[in-house]
């Protein structure tokens, strides 16, 4: 097989990622083997890949938005196929055992691994996961469509329910990349009033032509109260500004799984049970209940599609903010449909 892998993480200027050929890997009991057709490129793949997140194994392939073909079922699979259509997700594995896990919150499992981190990921033609983490996916989206609704999409769906964001009421949305544009969508769906904080006016363009009321930069203020809100900017500053911007009883729901310092601020910001949320994953749960929903709306994602080779140049230009919408690599593995 062909992959992307990381040896080193690196600046992505530097392309840290290299393209190696590497063994077909066999799935193992309990697993599938794909032929990946398409992978999306997340914020957390940058991370990766520039070491602000720690690498856990080397080398590693990269990539947790992944759609391909069943090629092979291991031992004891029996629900799925080969030739089915299967999505992967960020979270690729959890004990099922702890309180946790039995409580329905496998996203705060200690023991649960991630695609593309822990375990081999998507900028690759082959790719095993475990057939229970596997997703269906909804006829209506193409590949290149579907995958980043796996990680930006889904991601976005769980911080909208921790905002305890609800229909009629005012929402904020800080950061404008390829997760807001489709969170806001459900957002509108919801019948939520939706004010969007962006830095570039690209963004603000595209909020306000997706149904946001309201568009400005992220020291405006919004026109209302917020009674929720949602930051997606990995920027600690942010949130200060979310949550100054936030009604009495409303929570701001940190979206990002890496931020740099929160400055400090003043009480009277957090004071009235205004409440300071991160969001840490998602659940298959969360997964399946928001592709229903992006099959419903139905969701339009807006991609930028790549080649599998030129990874490191849609990594560079996510980083320069260069995308708009979400950056997807295309995969023509021989014998895909
Ligand atoms: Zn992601
Ligand atoms: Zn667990």
């Amino acid at each position: 097989m062909r992959v992307m892998q990381l040896a080193e993480a690196a600046p992505v200027s530097t392309h840290p990622l290299r393209h190696v050929d590497a063994p077909d890997p066999t799935p193992a009991s309990g697993e599938l083997l794909l032929r990946v057709t398409a992978c999306a490129v997340c914020r957390t793949d940058l991370q990766i890949c520039e070491g602000d997140l720690a690498m856990r194994r080397r080398p590693i392939v990269p990539g947790h938005q992944i759609i391909g073909r069943v090629a092979a079922v291991g031992p004891d699979v029996h629900d799925w196929r080969e030739g089915d259509r299967a999505g992967v997700a960020w979270l690729s594995g959890a004990c099922g055992r702890c309180a946790r896990c039995g409580r329905g919150r496998e996203n705060l499992c200690e023991e649960a691994e991630f695609t593309g981190w822990d375990r081999d990921g998507g900028y690759a033609t082959l790719a095993t996961v475990r057939a229970d983490f596997a997703l269906g996916v909804p006829e209506v989206f193409e590949d290149v469509e579907a995958a980043p609704l796996l990680c930006g999409g889904v991601i976005g769906y769980r911080a909208l329910k921790v905002s305890g964001a609800a229909p009629g009421q005012t929402l904020g949305l800080y950061g404008f990349g390829a997760s807001a544009l489709l969170t806001l969508q459900v957002a509108r769906f919801w019948g939520c009033r939706v004010f969007v904080c962006a830095r570039s006016a690209a963004d603000r363009s595209r909020a306000l032509a997706l149904g946001a009321e309201w568009a400005g930069g992220y020291d405006d203020a919004p026109p209302e109260p917020l009674d929720a809100a949602v930051t997606f900017a990995p920027a600690g500053s942010v949130v200060v500004a979310a949550l100054r911007a936030t009604a009495r009883g409303g929570t701001v729901a940190i979206n990002a799984i890496h931020l740099d310092e929160i400055p400090a601020f003043a009480y009277e910001h957090l004071w009235w049970e205004r409440s300071l949320r991160s969001v840490a994953n998602f659940t298959r749960r969360d997964a399946r209940e928001f592709l229903d929903l992006a099959a419903r709306i139905p969701i339009r994602p807006s991609v930028d599609v790549y080649g599998l080779e030129e990874a490191n140049v849609a990594l560079e230009r996510l980083k320069a903010g260069q995308i708009a919408g979400a950056a997807v690599l295309r995969i023509d593995s021989p014998g895909a449909r």
